[in-house]
């Protein structure tokens, strides 16, 4: 039987990328009898690997997440959610796989090689954060997870996790579980890009539209969206390519909500025509583009105020799914010791 396990950084709220990224397939595979389990992991360690000095944004960001994955329908009673650095069976596993890397390997990694870019360290990384692939090789394998929803920024993370258990079999017999990436149904969801156009949606890159947003600041960030720059008057033929709305529409906009919001046409392949086309001007498809994400965004933001009234309810779900995964991280582990031969008085 599957093992479910994702984990998301408390580094801000979650965001549109999150939700087509990876949130959507966790929603559908929790109502799913397939599974034998299903974690979802605050990664605060993996967090303060860059973010190690500003230690309250980490904290904070802890119940911003939490309050985003309840909102948008994660249901505690099938899902255990947990605090990673409340786990300290992770760092041990983390420690030895170390020995099983190599740091050119790690370098190699290109998704690390371009955060390393925008994080702009300074030429002094710290170890801690190249080496967060290796910790989410024991995130992974700790609680045997078989299957984990991701964007595909994490596909890099998914085969060094996958090299680490095959290593570690081969020298150590057949102990860890090989994984594998379970990427949104949608493609252009792969990895949805920010508002800027630029680079993918990320909390770090400040380009995001949040599922906490209220309506104004959505609609003042989806008018601020980078269009075509060519397409300066309504009746200028407009390019869908890189535009962002279209990009986004791509994701969002299914053929009911012409019928709800646009009706002049019966779906995205009309619009995108008479766009092209000209005669279709860029307020137009930001306020279709609006209403559609409103209306997704709508009753979580409503669930989020609800829940943030009540939040000792959230702290006691996070205590007990936190309390839950310990005790499973304490069973495999002794597992884990025993392969390696590190476990002396037994
Ligand atoms: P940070 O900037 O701190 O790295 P982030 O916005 O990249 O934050 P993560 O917590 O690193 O978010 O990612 C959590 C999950 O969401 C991962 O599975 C990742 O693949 C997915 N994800 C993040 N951003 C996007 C995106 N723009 N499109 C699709 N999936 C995404
Ligand atoms: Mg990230």
């Amino acid at each position: 039987m599957k093992v479910i396990l994702t984990g998301d950084r408390p580094t801000g709220k979650l965001h549109l990328g999150h939700y087509v990224g990876s949130l959507r397939k966790r929603l559908e595979m929790q109502d799913k009898d397939d599974y034998e389990k299903m974690y979802v992991m605050v990664a605060d360690a993996q967090a303060l690997t860059d973010n190690f000095d500003n230690p309250k944004k980490v904290r904070d960001n802890v119940k911003e997440i939490v309050l985003d994955y309840l909102a948008c329908g994660i249901n505690p009673e099938k899902v255990t959610i947990f605090i990673q650095s409340m786990i300290p069976e992770l760092t041990e596993y983390t420690f030895y796989y170390l020995n099983l890397v190599t740091l050119s390997r790690l370098e190699r990694n290109p998704t690390v090689k371009s955060e390393l870019q925008q994080k702009d360290f300074n030429k002094s990384i710290p170890v801690g954060f190249l080496c967060y692939p290796v910790s989410q090789a024991a995130d992974i394998t700790l609680f045997g997870a078989t299957d984990v929803p991701v964007g595909d920024d994490q596909l890099p993370m998914i085969e060094q996790t996958n090299e680490i258990v095959r290593k570690f079999n081969s020298i150590y017999g057949e102990t860890l579980t090989e994984c594998k990436a379970i990427l949104p149904d949608n493609e252009k969801a792969f990895r949805l890009p920010g508002i800027d156009g630029k680079n993918k949606m990320s909390k770090s890159l400040g380009n995001c539209i949040y599922l906490a947003d209220d309506e104004k600041t959505l609609y003042e960030k989806v008018m601020k969206m980078y269009t075509d720059p060519n397409h300066i008057n309504i009746n200028d033929p407009g390019k869908i390519e890189s535009n962002m709305v279209f990009t986004y529409l791509d994701v969002f906009a299914t053929d009911e909500y012409f019928s709800k919001y646009l009706e002049e046409f019966k779906n995205l392949d009309e619009l995108k025509k008479a766009y092209q086309k000209g005669g279709v001007g860029d307020v137009k498809i930001k306020k279709f583009l609006y209403n559609v994400l409103n209306e997704i965004l709508t009753p979580i933001r409503k669930r989020r105020q609800e829940l943030e009234e009540n939040m000792d309810y959230v702290y006691e779900i996070l205590q007990k799914g936190t309390n839950e995964a310990r005790v499973v991280a304490k069973k495999n582990l002794e597992k884990f010791k025993k392969a390696m031969q590190i476990d002396y008085f037994n």
